[in-house]
C-alpha cells in the first residue's frame, strides 16, 4: 500500500530532517515573545510545500496557522501542533547549542525537536510524500499549528470557537507522543483540566520585629492553618464539593489500564521513595494516576528565608496551587467552591487570585479511530499501549467536541521535552512518518 509514498519518505529522511533542523533554528519561545511571526510564515510555507492551502489567523496573542486538502474523500484527518517551544535555558547544560540543531549518535538535538517540532514536521512531510509522488490522498487533510501552546495556549479559543468547522473532523493526531522506557509506543487519548491559583494573607501592614509575635497577628500561620483545612493526612481533598462532579473511570478505561505496566519499581528508584502517596501499589496506584485531581502546592512565600538568622514577623504570605481537574469537573466551579470553602472556615482574609484554568477532555477508549491508530501503529511498530488519559493538561477540550483525537508521536523517553539536551531518534521520527500514511490508510477503509 503507497509503495512510492513510503519509498519516499526513506529516501528523503535527510531532506525532512533539513527542514526541521531550519525550523529548530529559529527560537520560538513563547514565553518571551520570540520568533513567533517568522516561525508562523515558514510553518505556513511547509505547508504549501506539502500541497497544502494555508491560512494564517491572527489572535491577540500568536497567530495560528492552518493547512488543508479537501480531495472529497468520506473522512477527514486533522493535525494538532504547535510552533514555539519552551526557553533553552540553563544554556550551559546543553551539549550542543539549543537552537543549532545537529545529529549524533542516530539522534537530533536541538529545541523543540521533541516537543513539537519534530512531530509537527514529520506530519507535514508525511502528506508531502504522497504530493511528490503523484499519489492521490484518500482522505482529506486539515493542520491546526498554534505558537502558545507552552504558554498555556492562552488565545487558541479565539481561533477554535469562530473556526468550529474547520476543527471537525473524523479522527486526529494531537502533538505528543513516542516510546515508553520499554521501547514499547504509547498512545495517549486525554488530558487532564487544570485550575492554578495564588492565594494570599495580609496581616500587618509592614514587616514587624518578631519579639512582637505575642501580640501581634501571623500571616504565614493564618495562610498554613487555612491550607491545613484542604487536604487530610491521606491526601483527600477537603473542599466541600470538590469530588462532587468528577466521573470515574469507565468499566472499557480500568480493563485498559489493567495492562498498563506504570514501572513502579523503576520510579520508585528515579524518585528514591520507598512508596507511592498512600501507599498505592498495582491497580489502585494506575486509578490514581490517571483518575484522581489534585491540591498540589507549587510554592509557598512568606517573610526571611535567606542566608543565616532573621527575626522578623512578616506581614505577608502567599501561595501557588494547582489543581488537575479530571472530567466533570470544571475551573469556575472549583474556583467558587474554593471560596466559599475559605469562607466558611472563616478564612474571609484569604484573597484568590485565579491564574488559569480549563476542563479535563477524553476520546472514549472504544472510539473506532482509536482502532485506526492502533492498526496503524501494528503495521508500523508493533504493540501500542493505550493510556485513557495523559496526567499532565492541554486544551483538548477546545476540539474534542468536534473531532475524537489520538496523542501519537515520534518521541520517547531519552526526548528531555522541557529540558536541556532535547532529541529525537531519527529512526522514530522516519517511522512515525509511516506511520501517518498507515493511519491514512486505515482510516481510509473505515
Ligand atoms: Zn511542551
Amino acid at each position: 500500500m503507497f509503495e512510492a509514498v513510503a519509498q519516499f519518505i526513506d529516501d528523503n529522511v535527510n531532506h525532512s530532517i533539513e527542514a526541521l533542523k531550519k525550523l529548530v533554528r529559529i527560537p520560538t519561545v513563547a514565553a518571551k515573545g520570540e520568533g513567533l511571526n517568522e516561525t508562523a510564515e515558514l510553518v505556513e510555507k511547509m505547508l504549501q510545500d506539502a500541497g497544502l492551502q494555508t491560512k494564517i489567523h491572527q489572535t491577540t496573542g500568536a497567530p495560528v496557522v492552518t493547512g488543508w486538502l479537501n480531495v472529497s474523500a468520506k473522512r477527514t484527518l486533522l493535525f494538532y501542533d504547535h510552533y514555539d517551544v519552551q526557553p533553552a535555558e540553563p544554556l550551559e547544560l546543553w551539549d550542543s547549542p539549543p537552537f543549532e540543531p545537529e545529529i549524533r549518535e542516530g539522534r537530533l538535538w536541538g529545541r523543540g525537536v521533541a516537543d513539537n517540532k519534530g512531530d509537527a514536521t514529520s506530519r507535514i512531510w508525511a502528506i508531502k510524500a504522497f504530493k511528490e509522488t503523484s499519489t492521490k490522498l484518500p482522505v482529506n487533510i486539515k493542520f491546526v499549528i498554534e505558537g502558545e501552546e507552552e504558554i498555556g495556549s492562552l488565545h487558541l479559543p479565539e481561533y477554535t470557537e469562530k473556526n468550529t468547522d474547520f476543527i471537525t473532523a473524523d479522527g486526529g493526531i494531537w502533538e505528543f507522543g513516542g516510546a515508553g522506557v520499554d521501547g514499547v509506543q504509547e498512545a495517549w487519548l486525554g488530558l487532564k483540566g487544570i485550575f492554578f491559583v495564588e492565594l494570599e494573607v495580609e496581616r500587618l501592614s509592614r514587616n514587624v520585629h518578631s519579639s512582637l509575635a505575642c501580640t501581634l497577628p501571623s500571616a504565614a500561620y493564618r495562610l498554613v492553618w487555612a491550607l491545613n483545612t484542604f487536604r487530610d493526612e491521606n491526601s483527600r481533598i477537603l473542599i466541600d464539593g470538590f469530588y462532587d462532579n468528577m466521573q470515574p473511570l469507565t468499566q472499557a478505561e480500568l480493563e485498559a489500564i489493567e495492562k498498563v505496566d506504570l514501572h513502579e519499581e523503576e520510579f520508585k528508584d528515579i524518585y528514591q521513595i520507598d512508596e507511592y502517596l498512600n501507599g498505592l501499589s498495582g491497580m489502585e496506584l494506575k486509578k490514581a494516576y490517571y483518575g484522581n485531581p489534585t491540591c498540589n502546592i507549587c510554592g509557598i512565600t512568606s517573610g526571611y528565608q535567606g542566608k543565616g538568622s532573621m527575626t522578623v514577623l512578616p506581614s505577608k504570605a502567599s501561595v501557588k496551587i494547582d489543581f488537575r481537574l479530571v472530567e466533570g469537573m470544571h475551573p469556575d466551579d472549583i474556583h467558587k467552591k474554593l471560596r466559599k470553602h475559605l469562607d466558611d472556615h472563616g478564612f474571609t482574609d484569604v484573597r484568590v487570585t485565579y491564574f488559569e484554568g480549563y476542563p479535563a477532555a477524553k476520546t472514549p477508549i472504544d472510539h473506532p479511530f482509536v482502532k485506526v491508530v492502533e492498526a496503524a501503529n501494528r503495521r508500523v511498530f508493533g504493540d501500542l499501549i493505550i493510556h485513557p488519559t495523559s496526567p499532565g493538561s492541554g486544551p483538548l477540550y477546545l476540539f474534542n467536541k468536534h473531532v475524537p483525537m489520538v496523542s501519537v508521536g515520534c518521541s520517547d523517553h531519552l526526548g528531555k521535552a522541557h529540558s536541556p539536551n532535547e532529541s529525537i531518534s531519527v529512526e522514530n521520527y522516519r517511522k512515525a512518518m509511516h506511520r501517518i500514511v498507515a493511519i491514512i490508510d486505515e482510516m481510509s477503509r473505515w
